[in-house]
């Protein structure tokens, strides 16, 4: 684990030469990162908020319902004033352009998304995309103009599965077209809604090696910068998530009449199951999560021992080894409550499991070297919730950039991210994309 403030105190630029072999990125003085200008970003935020606004202050602005498709259209408008050339690819991703000096280089894709979930919150991907629009606002003013072409990016439905990130990656599947979103209307309806061509998605698809590097700007959505007071998190990488039901099958009998040592109480046994799982997540060394987040008791009346219990199971963490080390020792915690309760437990695979997806470390290292050469605090750290750039990896050197979520608040009217804190975070970006154009990659 990295932090700014550990090496802020020795000249960093040598730590950073030592640590990382690289050549040392410190930030030009006549840097246009200077020009980042947090209240405009501040006031393109509150603009943005109206769209799809909700009385507690936040937004509900799902994908493809009528507040999205009118963001959208102001998300390309801010896109064209600044220069860029703007169209909607057959997925719906808005894709702003400014070529480069030199031809033939591979663009540099920088953005997130603006759905959002129902009853969310004004940052949640807005940060990422108004931070993107900031960039080249900067670059524009201060008339500089990159080798590598650059694409800023807003991506559909986010907040529904990242359609607009796998159709741009791994490709849409097809049963997923016909899933229905929050705006009612089934995601081909929805693509076809914000101008894209659900019938030929292959025509969004990108290929590995089309794209020089891709970044996202995202506000944290935990607490871990906020509470520690540091500017911005070095994501080394989105966390691979594992789901199961867990059955456990007991003896339904009755209440009054059986004693209490001749029980097979399948309860009991789950909730057992339950401390073992967070004691076995807490004592091993990591940051591996696990929850249990549902529990079913059958019958389910007062007055009868519980037969049956299913319960779901949650596994996060950032290497698939350590999820798979986490479910083992969980299984084996599992077979001895079996047998000392006689309640059968078996582990049922649901949902879809999602590999971890590291970022670049390349990538992570210009990251850190740009905050650091902005004098910024920094932290290198996983990021627990899905991004639209977990799917990037399959096809670009990809990095991201956190800023604090106050209080860890996200997915929620409350959150919160400060003016400055957002600029930190484009400033960031901007560095980070002009290293990437100097060649810091390659
Ligand atoms: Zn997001």
């Amino acid at each position: 684990m990295n932090n700014g403030d550990n090496i802020r105190n020795v000249p960093c630029v040598l730590v950073f030469a030592c640590l990382t072999g690289l050549p040392a990125l410190a930030v030009a003085e006549d840097s246009p990162a200077g020009d980042v200008s947090s209240a405009r970003m501040a006031e393109r935020i509150e603009a943005l908020s109206e769209f799809g606004k909700n009385p507690e202050g936040g937004v509900s602005r799902v994908a493809f319902s009528e507040a999205d498709i009118a963001g959208r259209e102001y998300i390309k408008k801010l896109m064209r004033e600044a220069g860029l050339d703007v169209h909607v690819d057959t997925a719906g991703n808005i894709i702003g352009r400014r070529e480069g000096s030199e031809r033939d280089l591979p663009a540099i894709m920088f953005g997130s998304h603006i759905d959002s979930v129902p009853g969310g919150g004004n940052y949640d991907g807005d940060v990422g995309v108004i931070g993107a629009i900031e960039v080249i606002d900067v670059l524009e003013e201060n008339g500089v103009v990159t080798r590598h072409p650059l694409e800023v990016v807003s991506f559909t439905d986010e907040e529904g599965g990242l359609v607009g990130s796998v159709a741009m990656t791994t490709g849409l599947d097809d049963s997923h077209l016909d899933d229905t979103s929050h705006s009612g209307l089934t995601v081909r309806q929805g693509i076809r809604a914000v101008g894209g061509d659900p019938d030929r998605l292959d025509l969004a698809r990108r290929k590995p090696g089309e794209l020089a590097a891709f970044i996202e700007l995202h506000i944290e959505q935990g607490a871990i910068l906020d509470e520690t007071g540091i500017d911005i998190g070095v994501v080394e990488g989105i966390v691979g998530i594992r789901w199961w039901d867990i059955v456990i099958e007991g003896f339904a009998n009755h209440a009054g009449t059986t004693p209490m040592n001749r029980r097979r109480d399948a309860l009991l046994s789950a909730a057992e199951l339950t401390l073992e799982i967070n004691r076995i997540a807490t004592s091993m060394p990591g940051r591996q999560v696990a929850t249990v987040g549902r529990i079913r008791a059958e019958p389910g009346a007062p007055n009868v021992i519980p037969g049956r219990v299913v319960m779901s199971l949650e596994i996060r963490d950032l290497e698939t080894a350590k999820i798979t080390q986490v479910f083992d020792a969980i299984e084996a915690a599992a077979a001895q409550i079996t047998k000392e309760r006689d309640t059968p437990i078996r582990f049922e695979p649901t949902g879809v499991a999602s590999v971890p997806a590291p970022t670049d470390e390349r990538m992570r290292r210009i990251i850190a070297a740009a905050a650091d050469g902005l004098n910024l605090s920094y932290k290198v750290m996983p990021s627990g919730a899905g991004h639209d750039a977990q799917d990037m990896t399959h096809i670009a050197p990809t990095g991201m950039i956190f800023v604090p979520s106050r209080d860890g608040i996200s997915h929620s009217p409350k959150e919160y991210t400060s003016p400055e804190d957002m600029a930190n975070g484009s400033k960031v970006l901007l560095e980070t994309v002009l290293a990437i154009d100097r060649g810091e990659l390659e």
